[in-house]
């Protein structure tokens, strides 16, 4: 392979947990009794991913297509900021090769969604879910992340061009 044809991404994202909101992670619900706060749906799983696509085209991060100020981006769906930033790799010849993803919640348990959330990626990367590495891990109970203040996701991806 020609190194010169491949394109690294990282992205990280984190939203608070809040009362009197739905926990949005990887494009799909799940029930708990917090959810994450934002303008947006505050899905932070997509947020580091179309962060880490991004940064591998070494474009500006998803709060300059996706202005937090704007009122069209209130509880926006998304996985149209993934649609948006698969569009401008493929706009630069770019598709996503493969994706590693690690999940940081306290709670809930996410092992028994992972396998939904990994189909929905799967679609909206148009990248075979053998190639979408997607882990959920607890914060060890230590600092914020481990009080349930918020959930995190670290997001690495690798862009092929062609
Ligand atoms: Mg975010």
């Amino acid at each position: 392979m020609n190194l010169s044809n491949i394109r690294i991404g990282h992205g990280f994202d984190l939203h608070r947990l809040v009362e009197n909101r739905k926990l949005i992670l990887g494009g799909i619900e799940i029930p708990h009794r917090l959810g994450l706060l934002g303008h947006s749906d505050a899905d932070c799983l997509l947020h580091a991913l179309a962060d880490s696509i991004l940064g591998a085209l070494a474009l500006p991060d998803i709060g300059h297509h996706f202005p937090d100020n704007d009122p069209a981006n209130q509880d926006l769906d998304s996985s149209m900021i993934i649609k948006k930033a698969v569009s401008l790799a493929k706009e630069r010849g770019y598709r996503v090769g493969n994706v590693d993803l690690t999940i940081i919640a306290q709670q809930p348990k996410l092992g028994s969604y992972l396998p939904k959330m990994r189909e929905n990626l799967s679609n909206l990367l148009d990248t075979p879910t053998d190639s979408i590495g997607l882990k959920a891990t607890t914060h060890e109970n230590i600092g914020s992340l481990g009080r349930e203040e918020g959930i995190a996701t670290h997001a690495v991806c690798l862009l092929i061009k062609g």
